[in-house]
């Protein structure tokens, strides 16, 4: 990429978040990941080109020496800061603008700073053929998939309901979504096949934004927020039915939407599921514990046919349930120790850089965190690393999964049909290669803390008013 000879027509609108606002290529596979801000503030940036190059850059340092530790180094792109012409940013801001979904529209892209992050384009994965048929790519946003332990919390609805589901019922009374979704991300981290497919499917079913399929690098499936339609379900089948038609070997215009939609779901579970080199050990899950199940998951219990094997401890899966898990004690319990620790940098404000509380997020932000004492000895130290392993926990659960299916080459599927006579009778499970990584891997501001307790606080008073009640 030549900085200085940057054009707005070689770059389109790919997507957004809360955070930022991302072009891709239109030949290259990479993106630009840019910032935003709200919209009240368009005119007066809030922060300095300075401090936003800073703030990319500590996104990249946390991704590669904090996240990526933690989460596996295979799973994690952590990209490069770029500085931008200006004219160029201020042109694709003008060009992307009219594809923006409204509702996004209350932030608006970052035209100062010229600082941006650039990432492989995880939806076009390089290892495909531009002539054989394009990647799906899936982008799965699971939340928190763990019950709080009850030593922590004051109401005990916490330790029964996950707060994805309770979330829900407070998105619902607030007018941000029309429906409830009934995905459980405790079914989807269960490493149980049955509860993952049945999670999928209701992701599939109402996506809001924790699902989306990209083909050949186009979004083909999303939610549109407030709106009343469902996504195009019937649509999303067209475009997924030519990659499954040697299901059950029936012929294309045989195989049923639902024998369409079922092999779909079953080469996600197996992509989640697969271990990607390692020694895939199975470990023992949360069942034990009862923390692995959530009462508001409409899944019935009683129809698991074989028991649950946990997750492979290599895993996507396992990897971002084990960092969301370094959240030990919930907000309630972290939150004293956040007041200890802003309390100590009152007193004493140069305390700050060597605890370490904006970062430089390297390595020995890392080991604050690794090593903190198992027990509460009263000190700051200990403070700060539980505050920080929260941090660390509240982007784990915050980030998306792309797992990116690539059909294998036309030629490998003839030498197999040729010498299989097995394709004649029974299933054969159409042939993809997975791979899987993850995003939006942002650090957490500390001062974030409190309103999240305040978050926490709402979300429950307003389960527990209308909750179980509501259909
Ligand atoms: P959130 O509101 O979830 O925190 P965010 O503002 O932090 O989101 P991202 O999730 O990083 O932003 O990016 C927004 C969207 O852009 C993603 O959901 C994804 O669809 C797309 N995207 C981001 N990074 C990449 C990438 N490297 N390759 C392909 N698509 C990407
Ligand atoms: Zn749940
Ligand atoms: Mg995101
Ligand atoms: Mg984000």
């Amino acid at each position: 990429m030549e900085l200085d000879k940057m054009d707005e027509n070689d770059w389109k609108y790919h997507g957004e978040g809360n955070k930022s606002l991302v072009v891709s290529h239109v030949q290259h596979p990479r993106v630009l990941r840019l910032l935003k801000y709200p919209a009240e503030d368009s005119e007066n940036p809030p922060q300095t080109a300075e401090q936003a190059y800073r703030q990319i850059q500590n996104i990249v340092d946390f991704s590669s020496n904090v996240m990526s530790s933690l989460l596996g180094e295979k799973f994690i792109h952590s990209g490069e800061v770029v500085k931008l012409p200006l004219e160029f940013v201020r042109q694709l801001s003008i060009k992307v603008q009219h594809q923006r979904p409204a509702w996004r529209c209350d932030k608006v892209m970052d035209i100062y700073s010229g600082c941006a992050l650039c990432l492989p384009n995880l939806t076009s994965p390089a290892l495909h053929q531009p002539t054989h048929t394009p990647p799906l790519c899936i982008e799965i946003k699971p939340k928190c998939g763990f019950l709080p332990s009850p030593k922590h919390v004051s109401k005990d609805i916490k330790t029964k309901v996950c707060r994805y589901c309770m979330h829900q019922h407070y998105k619902v009374a607030n007018g941000k979504w029309k429906r409830r979704s009934f995905y459980c991300p405790l079914d989807l981290f269960s490493g149980n096949r049955q509860r993952m497919h049945f999670a999928i499917r209701h992701l599939i079913e109402e996506p809001q934004n924790n699902f989306k399929v990209f083909k050949g690098g186009q979004c083909i499936y999303s939610s549109k927020e407030g709106s009343d339609e469902s996504p195009d379900m019937n649509s999303l089948l067209h475009h997924l039915r030519p990659y499954f038609l040697h299901t059950n070997n029936r012929m294309n215009s045989h195989v049923t939407s639902k024998a369409v939609l079922n092999d779909f779901i079953q080469v996600l579970v197996n992509a989640l599921l697969s271990s990607g080199g390692g020694d895939g050990s199975v470990v023992a899950d949360r069942q034990a514990e009862g923390r692995g199940f959530c009462e508001a998951s409409i899944f019935n219990k009683e129809r698991i046919r074989h028991g649950s094997r946990g997750l492979p401890s290599d895993s996507v899966l396992f990897r971002i349930l084990q960092t969301q898990m370094l959240d030990t004690l919930d907000i309630e319990g972290l939150y004293p120790l956040y007041r200890q620790v802003e309390q100590h940098l009152q007193d004493f404000p140069k305390e700050r850089t060597r605890l370490q509380i904006e970062g430089p997020y390297n390595e020995a932000f890392l080991e604050k965190l690794q090593k903190c004492p198992s027990e509460n000895d009263g000190s700051v130290e200990y403070a700060v690393a539980k505050v920080h392993q929260y941090r660390v926990a509240m982007t784990a659960k915050d980030c998306s999964i792309m797992v990116a299916l690539v059909p294998s080459s036309e030629e490998e599927e003839d030498n197999e049909s040729l010498s299989s006579q097995r394709q004649l009778r029974d299933f054969r499970p159409p042939a993809f290669s997975y791979s899987a990584s993850i995003l939006d891997l942002d650090p957490k501001p500390f001062d974030s803390i409190p309103r999240q307790l305040r978050l926490d606080q709402k979300i429950v008073s307003c389960y527990l008013r209308t909750g179980g009640a509501l259909p």
